[in-house]
């Protein structure tokens, strides 16, 4: 699971005891976000008919709260993952 939240947000977001009990990791890392150049950010929607939308998102929203997290400022990049450690997916969204 990977998600961008604002830093409120993500100064809440920590694993429940059961789930660290099930083996989930949460890896946290502070970025000032950016949207990725590649067009890879998008929301796609789907039905049982299939795909019926794909939009490239051209802002960075925080997951949680929605409030928009402009480039340059602060994000919180946040992994949850069970058994191999997750690559490194970040970047992409990191401003240089
Ligand atoms: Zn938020």
């Amino acid at each position: 699971m990977r998600r961008i939240l604002c830093s409120s947000c993500a100064n809440g977001f920590n694993l429940h005891p059961e789930d660290e009990r099930d083996g989930w990791k949460l890896r946290k890392i502070e970025i000032p976000v950016q949207v990725p150049t590649d067009g890879s950010h998008r929301i796609v929607i789907e039905t049982d008919q299939g795909v019926v939308s794909d939009t490239p998102v051209p802002i960075i929203v925080c997951d949680t709260c929605n409030d928009e997290i402009p480039e340059g400022t602060i994000g919180v990049a946040v992994t949850m993952w069970r058994g191999m450690e997750p690559d490194n997916w970040e970047d992409k969204y990191t401003k240089k």
